[in-house]
């Protein structure tokens, strides 16, 4: 989940920020668009995730890419501002949340995995554990892929679910040889300093060098983020759901969102 307070400061004015320029690379996918596999696997933990980067699976559907997006759990455990009890309704209702983002950001959602929000950190290393479970969901999803996108180490604000993600992603792509090995993304937020309340709630940033892949938006790449952010009736209220992207394309992204190589 996004920590729902983040909005709420997005739409002050953003601060002065002085980043290097930075090449600005577009995809290059390695084999024909024609297979049937997705060029583009998005691996995250939670419906709404997709949101801190969510101009650029547009801009990456226009060049052709097909991408399927995979959350690991439904998300079933936060509330938001829907007031239902963590459950399986709440999940079904997120499940669908996330199937209308990804409709917007024209990616297929793939799925439901459906582990347990909240469960991915848990004993980890147990062979039955919800990190195990996912790394043998996804290793056939990742065997063709060209792209993989996935949380970075830091969760974007820690959140034990989107760091073992971020793992779990890592730990198979790098264990792929050479010719087969897709490239692995992490979103980046490099225009520091963050605006409140993403510092305060441990948001972490990226040094712009090290964001070389970058994914310049239009104003219809916009459109169809703000109207993923609208699917998540569950977790944001009608005033900050109006504030997500607005917010972010004038205080956190800026005209591009970045990612970082893995490796
Ligand atoms: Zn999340």
């Amino acid at each position: 989940m996004l920590a729902a307070a983040m909005i709420a400061a997005l739409a002050a004015p953003p601060p002065t920020v002085t980043t290097e320029p930075v090449p600005q690379p577009l995809p290059q996918p390695r084999r024909t668009l024609d297979l049937p596999s997705p060029e583009v696997v998005v691996v995250l933990a939670h419906p709404d995730d997709e949101l801190v980067f969510a101009p650029a699976l547009p801009v990456m559907a226009r060049e052709g890419l097909s991408i399927h997006l995979i959350f690991a759990t439904d998300g079933d455990q936060g509330p938001g501002v829907s007031g239902m009890a963590p459950g399986a309704d709440l999940a079904m209702k997120r499940r669908m949340e996330g199937f209308c983002s990804g409709m917007a950001l024209r990616v297929d959602i793939v799925g439901p995995l459906a582990l347990g929000d909240g469960t991915l950190g848990l004993r980890a290393n147990d062979p039955q554990s919800a990190a195990n479970r996912l790394a043998e969901r996804l290793k056939p999803y990742l065997a063709d892929a060209v792209t993989v996108i996935t949380w970075g180490p830091d969760g974007g604000y820690g959140h034990a679910d989107h760091r073992m993600v971020s793992a779990v992603v890592t730990q198979l792509v790098q264990a792929m040889p050479a010719e087969k090995r897709p490239r692995l993304l992490y979103p980046a937020l490099i225009n520091t300093p963050l605006p409140e309340p993403l510092a305060s709630q441990g948001w972490a940033t990226t040094a712009p060098d090290l964001a070389t892949v970058r994914y310049r938006y239009t104003a219809a790449d916009l459109a169809a983020a703000n109207k993923a952010a609208q699917c998540h009736r569950t977790q944001f209220d009608d005033a900050t759901r109006a504030m997500i992207v607005p917010g972010f394309d004038a205080a956190v992204w800026k005209g591009e969102v970045a990612f970082r190589l893995a490796f």
